[in-house]
């Protein structure tokens, strides 16, 4: 018999409720950020993470479906395998094959993904110089996929996915190629990516490396001739491949952006009102200065 993930007594009680469900979970930093966010428009709701394992996501979701639970993120390793047991995702979701975000619409729970418009949206001015430009995307996992999907749809002219594997990347190639078809995509090793730096407009850094104190880069900057823009998603701590980025004067955003701008659009998906960006952003880098 499969087992319920357990919630805490407080919580069955609370009043309007979101959750994250993931495996392990503790590590995150949504709670502070929507909690935060809740308490500034002075509302009764509670986002508390919901440790859910391999086996118990279908019964998660049946847990969401009780009335006051108003929606759920999603996050590793739960993005793809919730998929199955929601009403409605819409195409574009179901393309890229994951959800981050579980909200009810008319009495059905609907999955969608933040993760590309928030990139977009961490990228501030910068978003606005896309169309037309062409990049370097390090990397080929779910971020990567959500990433490369966001810029193609902003109008770039193309990019070169460098990846550690091979396959993996030319599996994204393909189904970016499929979306859009006027793409220009390369695609080959992480050493190719590095030559390729000097016909860049932009790198993104989208491999867990840096996850973990001491990682190195994936590649290196330094044949970057020109101030192209680095972004890197890792937003726990400046990367080897960030520090570099600043070493050599290139501009350069890390991950916070994107964690704190997909985190404001589920607010949105759920409570539809606006997400007090200012006070979700002050509580992370809060967090994340104190580690
Ligand atoms: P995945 O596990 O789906 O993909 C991991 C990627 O990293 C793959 O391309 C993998 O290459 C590569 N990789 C892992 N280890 C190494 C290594 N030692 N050397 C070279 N490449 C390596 O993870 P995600 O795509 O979900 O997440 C990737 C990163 O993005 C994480 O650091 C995550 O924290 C961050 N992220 C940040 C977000 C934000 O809001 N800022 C949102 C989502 C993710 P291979 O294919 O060869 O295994």
């Amino acid at each position: 018999m499969k087992s319920s993930p357990v919630l805490e007594p407080g919580i069955r009680g609370a009043g309007h409720l979101v959750f994250i469900l993931g495996h392990p979970v503790g590590h995150s930093l949504s709670p502070l950020m929507h909690n935060a966010a809740f308490r500034a428009l002075q509302m009764s709701w509670v986002y508390s993470p919901l440790d859910v394992a391999k086996d118990q996501v279908q019964n998660a979701v049946e847990v969401l479906r009780s009335s006051n639970v108003e929606g759920a993120n999603v996050t590793i390793p739960h993005k793809e395998e919730v998929m199955p047991f929601l009403d409605h995702v819409p195409k574009e979701s179901a393309w890229l094959g994951s959800v981050n975000t579980i909200y009810r619409r008319n009495g059905k729970l609907c999955g969608t993904s933040t993760d590309g418009e928030g990139f977009l949206r961490s990228l501030g001015l910068w978003r606005r110089k896309l169309r037309g430009s062409q990049g370097l995307l390090i990397g080929a996992g779910g971020a990567a996929k959500a990433v490369g999907e966001a810029l193609a749809g902003s109008g770039i002219k193309g990019l070169f996915i460098a990846n550690r594997s091979f396959g993996r990347a030319l599996n994204l190639t393909r189904l970016l190629l499929k979306r859009h078809p006027g793409l220009k995509v390369g695609v080959g090793s992480l050493k190719e990516g590095e030559r390729l730096l000097n016909q860049c407009d932009w790198v993104v850094q989208s491999t867990s490396l840096g996850l973990k104190a001491g990682d190195s880069a994936p590649i290196s900057l330094k044949s970057a001739r020109r101030a192209i823009l680095a972004v890197d998603l890792v937003y726990h701590r400046p990367t080897a491949f960030l520090q570099e980025a600043r070493r050599i004067h290139l501009p350069n955003l890390d991950g916070l952006g994107m964690l704190l701008h997909q985190g404001a659009l589920a607010f949105e998906y759920w409570t539809g009102r606006k997400a007090p960006l200012a006070v979700m952003r002050r509580v992370l880098l809060r967090r994340l200065s104190s580690v």
